[in-house]
């Protein structure tokens, strides 16, 4: 077990200090996923339950169900979110360089923000990177929370390099997650509710969580089930840190226009039918995209750098979908890293 942790910290500093190519880092990216196993319990026994079929639709889920063709059959329940934190409190207590939110019976599942904040090398006097890492925003797309919690196992693991400050809110729609439920318990999508004016007790929670001080870099873990290809949404000028980053991908795995070009238009079918254009592509899995009231947008508004939305495909194994969104994930930070003053 030493061993194999010595060895994640060298690969991680590798990760993110050292690495010119794509191929060094898809080496880098599948290495702690392999260890994960014994060094994870949390993750055991999420995985223990993805064997569990998709929950019986509740009145909601048939108001919006799932996308035709949803290869989702992932289902994390509130006993498994009870004994996830539980695990990962009990793994971190002593560690002052990583702090958990605390679990509460009384407070309900829908009311739920669970927070996990780790810093790197506190005592540096150079400023770290300021990142935070969102999944579960929609309750569908369960693999956001595994990848949280997976560069939750990379980082706690220790690393070198330039110091690094995540937050992490791995599950912002627990109620939806344990009900395999892309939307809130009320109906409303996430994910176009961060620019209300009057915005319900939910998102005011969600945004005490994520605070009012800018962070240099936001990822928003999100999924798409009806495709093969990952794709990031980008905001505004992002200096090309997304098309360096998400090179560690097979262009194989880089979503490409509708037409099949590079660049191009990309729609979306959704409840509505086919929606043309939904996104721009500008290269193979790099996007702008139309929709409002994202959390990336927000993030973006609140002074964030480098805010995106990350979307792993459906239609791709969940494992293989794991290690490269893993892979991505750690890249877009590596890349950050370097475009920091
Ligand atoms: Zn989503």
């Amino acid at each position: 077990m030493k061993t194999r942790v010595v060895s994640r910290i060298l690969v991680l500093a590798f990760a993110l200090t050292s690495i010119p190519s794509g191929y060094a880092v898809a080496a880098a990216g599948v290495r702690p996923l392999g260890a994960l196993s014994c060094e994870a319990n949390f993750s055991a026994s999420l995985r223990a339950e993805r064997v569990v079929p998709v929950a019986a639709p509740d009145e909601v889920n048939a108001r919006f169900p799932n996308p035709p063709g949803s290869a989702n059959t992932h289902h994390f329940s509130a006993v498994t979110f009870k004994k996830l934190w539980r695990e990962m409190t009990a793994r971190f207590s002593g560690r002052s360089d990583v702090s958990l939110s605390k679990w509460s019976d009384q407070t309900p599942l829908d009311a739920k923000i669970l927070k996990i904040k780790i810093t790197s090398r506190e005592n540096s006097s150079t400023p770290p990177l300021r990142v935070l890492i969102t999944g579960g925003v929609h309750g569908n797309e369960p693999l956001g929370l595994l990848t949280a919690l997976d560069l939750v196992d990379v980082f706690a693991s220790g690393f070198e390099g330039r110091p690094v400050e995540l937050t992490i809110l791995p599950a912002l729609n627990v109620d939806g997650l344990a009900s395999n439920r892309r939307r809130l318990s009320d109906g409303q999508d996430l994910n176009r509710l961060l620019d209300d004016e009057e915005p319900s007790a939910k998102v005011t929670r969600i945004k005490e969580a994520i605070g009012t001080q800018p962070f240099d870099l936001s990822l928003d873990l999100h999924g798409s089930h009806e495709r093969k290809q990952f794709f990031v949404i980008k905001q505004g000028d992002d200096r090309g840190l997304a098309e360096r980053a998400i090179r560690v991908l097979p262009n194989s795995l880089r979503l490409k226009a509708d037409n099949g070009d590079d660049t191009g238009p990309v729609g979306v079918s959704g409840l509505r039918g086919y929606e043309p254009g939904r996104y721009q592509l500008e290269a193979p899995g790099i996007s702008t995209s139309v929709n409002k009231g994202t959390l990336k947008s927000y993030m973006s508004g609140l002074g964030t750098r480098y805010a995106y939305t990350l979307e792993y495909p459906g239609q791709i194994s969940f494992e293989k979908a794991r290690r490269e969104n893993l892979k991505l994930a750690l890249a877009m930070i590596r890349e950050a890293l370097r475009l920091q003053p």
